[in-house]
């Protein structure tokens, strides 16, 4: 039961910052809040649950332990969180919001929606972004350093990201008077919620920017260098550490995330670190046998036929192929398919010596003088 992955009980990523933990649990915390779920032993279990998980997440150094050695880190009897009541956390979490009265009051924020970046203090995260990038396979191979060009909501150069226009500091909120919060009477309760001029901070802006409305972000164009390593594949995504929007009022940058595109190649499939390719040869080199030039993504190579070669021979081009994207020595391998041509012009000269090599084979049924067609034609006539 309780050895369920702490990250899917938040419902989260692996790779989920510190804000995006917490805004899971708060999430799920008022959720399955046996305050709100009166009776409910699942939803008790589950409060129980998400408690232990945020408790070990939420702390870098018991992420990492948890991240390396699992459930086994923190052993004691299938119980992980030792000595962690999971009210006492809530409150840790919801409480202290501009004081009094411990966690409920700022629970009912949540409820009650105050502003969407509820993490209180100050500005909001940006959004992440996602944008593409096509090249090439011989790029896809040598890896390559791509500019991408986006629009996104960059820092407000005037204000340097704060809002404020220069010169100009920061007030009491007048709305909530520097509490952070504005209380609202509904019957007998008293219901506080995250002040919306201020988003809790309990102060503003004097005097916001003028050319960014005290957002201190703008809509811009925004420029990127990304590396492409080599051995990439189509559909991966390489992620630009705080390349996404700018933060509102000087929060932190999201994250530009860039999904590579591979351009199909007029002569190679490719089928993870493997190329084909597909080569036609003369009949007769297929049968005596020789030496022809087969292109590969760094240059053209010899590829020996030996005589007799059939159709549908594959050969293998050691190394030839992709780079590994994980270990850089390791290369895939190209495989060459051969297929033989058939001549559909023929001169006489060439005709009648074929024809005289298919009698030296003891062939009889070409079709050159009543041969195979039209035997076979006689011969359904007479069916
Ligand atoms: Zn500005
Ligand atoms: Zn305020």
């Amino acid at each position: 039961m309780s050895d369920k992955d702490f990250y899917e009980i938040l419902g989260i990523e692996r790779s989920a910052t510190p804000e995006e933990i917490k805004k899971a649990y708060r999430k799920l915390a008022i959720k399955y809040h046996p305050d709100k779920n009166p009776g409910d032993q699942e939803a008790e279990e589950k409060f129980k649950q998400i408690s232990a998980a945020f408790e070990v997440l939420k702390d870098e150094e018991k992420r990492q332990k948890y991240d390396q050695f699992g459930h086994e880190a923190f052993q004691g009897g299938g119980g992980f969180s030792r000595g962690v009541d999971p009210f006492d956390l809530f409150k840790d979490v919801f409480g202290g919001g501009g004081g009094g009265g411990g966690g409920f009051g700022s629970i009912f924020d949540d409820f009650f929606g105050g502003t969407s970046g509820s993490s209180g203090n100050e500005g909001s995260r940006g959004s992440d972004l996602r944008v593409s990038v096509s090249i090439t396979l011989e790029q896809a191979a040598q890896g390559v350093e791509k500019e991408i060009k986006y629009h996104h909501h960059g820092e407000c150069n005037t204000c340097d990201g704060s809002g404020a226009s220069p010169g100009s500091g920061k007030i009491m909120c007048s709305t909530c008077g520097g509490i952070g919060q504005v209380a609202s009477n509904q019957g007998f309760i008293s219901i506080r919620r995250t002040c919306p001029t201020c988003s809790g901070s309990g102060v503003m802006i004097e005097n916001p920017c003028q050319k960014c409305s005290g957002e201190g972000r703008i809509r811009k164009q925004g420029k990127v260098k990304v590396k492409v390593p080599p051995g990439v594949s189509h559909g991966n995504r390489l992620c630009s550490r705080g390349r996404g929007d700018a933060g509102a009022r000087g929060g932190p940058s999201g994250d530009l995330y860039v999904d590579v595109t591979i351009e199909d190649h007029p002569l190679f499939e490719r089928d993870d670190d493997d190329l084909f390719h597909d080569v036609q040869i003369p009949f007769a080199l297929a049968v005596l046998g020789g030496t022809i030039e087969v292109p590969t993504l760094t240059g053209k190579v010899s590829l020996k036929i030996p005589a007799g070669t059939q159709s549908n021979k594959t050969f293998r081009l050691k190394n030839h192929g992709m780079p590994n994207l994980r270990y850089s020595s390791r290369k895939g391998e190209l495989y060459v398919k051969i297929s033989i041509q058939v001549p559909t012009k023929l001169s006489k000269e060439q005709k009648e010596s074929l024809i005289e090599f298919a009698k030296t084979c003891g062939e009889k049924n070409f079709s050159d003088d009543g041969g195979f067609l039209d035997k076979a034609k006689k011969f359904f006539d007479n069916e």
